[in-house]
């Protein structure tokens, strides 16, 4: 009997899941699930250890999952993406799979991973069927001549339109399939219970329960709420979507229907979140067509000649949130603690390295990764670099936020502050954002100092980032 095999990345879910459903369309043959751990390259990409954690999580769940339509997950664990053709190598002997299905990944190497892949099941006469599942529509759209978009507000009008004319289904679970011969069991990594389970708890359920509640109680206050890191109100859906538990597709369908189908001129908040999943697929859209990105290069080309300082005290206070900030050292608190970060803060933390601290983006971009959650390269590496003014699309060199007015505007009776910062509880009134020497001696005595004058680091930036025009 031919054998088939679904091989899952960053795609752990059943329902809508484009490679899975194709797989899964002719039960005559069994099907095989993969999922292949690389401890090593992960720590080589940056993968924190609590998203490696939420991953293999997922990953029991969905062999749970996949068990109900007679699909076994088969696990593997080797060092880094060069150990995978030799895991097909033995697979093929094993199984004499007649096609591999997987969805399309956009970063170098784990494109360089999966042609190695093709090149190996060459060998044995057999397909990698690839297809485009991580966005809502496929990283292909053009401009008119020909180039790929690298500004946000057009291609957002060429998204809306492409998707208006092609109407995207969501689609279905697999259809059960033959049961496979015996297959040997292959033992899973036991977790241990960690603290970030309860907040973001595991599987596709919990995923679309999210979503659920989301649309039902917050999403309609979305733009009035976004942008305050106090309050509940965003999706908090990043960490399920990093890892495919859901689907983009999956999300922006539940917000059309919350929006009574309209894809925009429907209720701000919902048209607003819309556009959020938009942002996503731009970054990958990114992703895919400039590889320059996940090589460690800056989009703008010319700004490879600013000259970062090296300072490692000022990047250790920033990692540690000690920078004497209230708002930036919150922030960096609810990463270091929670895993994630508000989008807001994110914004404000990133600009305050790279442009205050005139710190490279990059060493923030890796520390992002090494704590998130939800750490995705498209998403992570465009934030940086639209933070930091080297990206496509990016905040201008002269907008630079302030983060004590950022404070004053989005958290304004301190409450995100003083839930991260306990140095800070006894101050009251508008010294929260930035407390005066009079106050943190009296106050908030073990509190720092400001490591960097914010008018001074201000224009420090400025001319650096003039020097290169
Ligand atoms: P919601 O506001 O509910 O939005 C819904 C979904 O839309 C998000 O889950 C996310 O998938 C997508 N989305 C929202 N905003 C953006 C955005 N600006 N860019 C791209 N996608 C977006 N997001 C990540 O998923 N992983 C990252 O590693 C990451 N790093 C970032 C680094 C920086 C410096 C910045 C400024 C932003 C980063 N973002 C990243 C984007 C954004 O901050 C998070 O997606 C968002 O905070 C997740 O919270 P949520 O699920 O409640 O989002």
């Amino acid at each position: 009997m031919p054998n088939k095999l679904m091989w899952f990345r960053q795609d752990l879910r059943v329902a809508d899941n484009t490679a899975l459903s194709i797989a899964g369309e002719d039960p005559s043959a069994s099907l095989y699930g993969l999922f292949i751990a690389t401890p090593a390259q992960w720590r080589i990409h940056d993968m924190a250890p609590v998203r490696e954690d939420f991953t293999l999580r997922h990953v029991q769940t969905l062999r749970e999952s996949l068990a109900e339509f007679n699909i076994p997950l088969l696990y593997m664990e080797v060092k880094t993406f060069d150990d995978i053709p030799e895991v097909f190598n033995r697979l093929m002997e094993q199984h004499q799979f007649t096609h591999v299905y997987a969805n399309h990944e956009y970063g170098w190497n784990e494109k360089k991973r999966d042609r190695a892949v093709i090149d190996t099941l060459e060998e044995y006469a057999c397909d990698l069927h690839l297809f485009h599942d991580q966005t809502m529509l496929a990283p292909s759209l053009k401009t008119q001549t020909g180039k790929p978009y690298t500004v946000f507000t057009p291609f957002k009008k060429s998204w809306l339109s492409e998707w208006r004319s092609l109407r995207p289904n969501i689609g279905g679970k697999p259809i059960k399939q033959k049961p496979p011969d015996e297959v040997a069991s292959m033992t899973l990594p036991i977790m241990s219970s960690t603290d970030h389970a309860a907040r973001w708890p595991i599987g596709e359920q919990a995923a679309t329960e999210f979503l659920q509640r989301f649309c039902l109680e917050r999403i309609e206050d979305y733009k009035d709420y976004r942008d305050i890191p106090s309050v509940d109100g965003t999706s908090s859906l990043s960490p399920w979507l990093a890892a495919g538990v859901i689907s983009a597709r999956q999300c922006l369908n539940a917000a059309l229907e919350a929006n009574n189908g309209r894809l925009t001129g429907g209720l701000p908040g919902i048209d607003t979140w819309i556009s959020e999943l938009i942002w996503r697929d731009f970054y990958i859209h990114i992703l895919d067509s400039f590889p320059q990105v996940s090589r460690n290069q800056p989009f703008k080309e010319k700004t490879k000649a600013i000259v970062w300082r090296d300072n490692d005290a000022d990047f250790n206070a920033w990692c540690e949130g000690k920078t004497g900030i209230p708002i930036v050292d919150a922030a960096m608190r609810q990463l270091n603690q929670t895993g994630w970060m508000h989008n807001r803060l994110r914004m404000i933390v990133a600009m305050f390295l790279s442009k205050q601290l005139l710190i490279d983006w990059r060493r923030g971009e890796q520390y992002f990764m090494q704590r998130l959650i939800d750490g995705n390269l498209a998403s992570n590496n465009g934030g940086w670099q639209w933070a930091a003014s080297t990206g496509t699309d990016a905040v201008p060199y002269f907008r630079i936020f302030n983060p004590v007015t950022q404070s004053q505007r989005f958290d304004p009776r301190g409450e995100f502050i003083k839930q991260y910062v306990p140095e800070l509880t006894g101050i009251t009134g508008k010294d929260i954002h930035l407390p005066s020497p009079v106050t943190r001696a009296a106050q908030a005595p073990d509190y720092p100092a400001p490591i960097v004058d914010l008018k001074y680091g201000r224009e420090r930036a400025l001319s650096a980032f003039a020097s290169i025009r």
